[in-house]
């Protein structure tokens, strides 16, 4: 295993981490794989990881990762509170919701955890996790108070990765990548504002779909090819650590396909909308191209039924503005010059030869 700088931060992780939300029992929707693992299971799993060298596991509050917090905390207390570095987060973006989860986390762990995230900001909820009073006020309260030692943004949207990555209250972010989904990677690697903070990388497997066709070292290789910290994978089985983390550090690094090498791997399953979700185009109707198209694509590559399930909200609205759409402003910012509004039609035919 090999150690990389958490931004400012001063700790050294592990550049490969552990996700903990297939170690968890609960209610919890879309888990790419369920194991239903006991305590007992939960922590073999996990310090089979930290054998390997693994020292950075993240989780969420209950219940947003069912009992993963609780059994974190029990692992943290085996192998000793200081050996590995706890990263915690929750959807609340209040202040005052969120200094109370951080209390209700740190009763869950049984410890302080030390990186808290404002977990799955989106455009609805920036200003009042980025604003005066915020989530990320009541984060920097529970820093003075030594309750956590640094606070983070996990988001999917890159505009708001940036925002956080210009404000000096937070330490790190967490977003999302992959091979298919590199576009946000490149711009956080175009933007030197990024180097000042932590950065961890999560849907590294696509909600496990990728590893059924691409190896799982190209998938974390090229994901450590960019200037972040850490590639955040979800695991739930010791094989699954093993090949996560398994390797010999002698190994030469996995050679990054191109994004025209993806698709044409992909084009072998189905025909691929070549977007790489860099997130450049804008609607003025409000759909969230990006979002569309990733559901198209993991509808293909597996995720069928919740795919479709997702596509159905407003697919039919999003179609028909296309349709009527004189100006087409988001074509103007697509570097990959993508036709949306052809695109958005045939993801509305899917949806209706697909019924859910
Ligand atoms: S073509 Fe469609 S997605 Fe693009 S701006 Fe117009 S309505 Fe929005
Ligand atoms: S449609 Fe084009 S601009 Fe929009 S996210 Fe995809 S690649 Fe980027």
């Amino acid at each position: 295993m090999y150690y990389r700088k958490l931004g400012n931060t001063g700790l050294n992780v592990s550049e490969i981490s552990f996700g903990t939300i297939p170690v968890l029992q609960g209610s919890v929707p879309v888990l790419p794989d369920y194991f239903n693992l006991d305590e007992q299971e939960a922590l073999a799993v996990m310090e089979h990881a930290y054998r390997l060298g693994c020292n950075l596991y993240d989780t969420a509050i209950v219940p947003e990762y069912g009992d993963a917090e609780i059994k974190l905390g029990k692992f943290a207390a085996l192998v000793g509170r200081d050996n590995i570095v706890i990263s915690d987060k929750a959807r609340f973006f209040g202040g005052g919701e969120m200094y109370q989860a951080v209390e209700l986390s740190c009763e869950n762990l049984g410890t302080t955890p030390d990186i808290y995230f404002v977990h799955q900001v989106d455009a609805e909820h920036e200003e009042e996790v980025f604003g005066r009073g915020g989530a990320l006020d009541a984060l920097a309260e529970l820093k003075a108070e030594g309750k956590i030692r640094y606070a983070g943004v996990a988001t999917h949207y890159y505009d708001i990765l940036l925002r956080g990555a210009q404000d000096d209250r937070v330490d790190v972010l967490q977003g999302s990548g992959n091979l298919l989904e590199r576009g946000m990677l490149d711009r956080v690697r175009e933007e030197p504002l990024f180097r000042k903070k932590g950065f961890l990388v999560n849907k590294v497997y696509a909600a496990g779909l990728l590893p059924k066709h691409f190896p799982v070292r190209t998938l974390i290789d090229f994901v450590l090819s960019y200037p972040v910290s850490s590639a955040l994978i979800g695991l739930g089985t010791k094989e699954q650590v093993d090949t996560a983390m398994g390797w010999d550090t002698k190994e030469q690094r996995a050679v990054s396909p191109s994004f025209e090498e993806v698709l044409s791997v992909l084009e072998k399953e189905y025909a691929p909308i070549p977007c790489d979700r860099c997130q450049r185009c804008a609607c003025p109707y409000g759909t969230e191209i990006h979002t569309v198209f990733r559901q198209y694509q993991y509808f293909h590559l597996g995720k069928d039924y919740w795919a479709l399930k997702k596509l159905g909200l407003g697919i039919a609205g999003s179609a028909r503005h296309c349709r009527e759409c004189a100006q087409m402003p988001c074509m103007d910012a697509c570097p990959r010059k993508i036709r949306i509004a052809q695109e958005m039609q045939q993801v509305e035919r899917l949806v209706r030869d697909y019924p859910v």
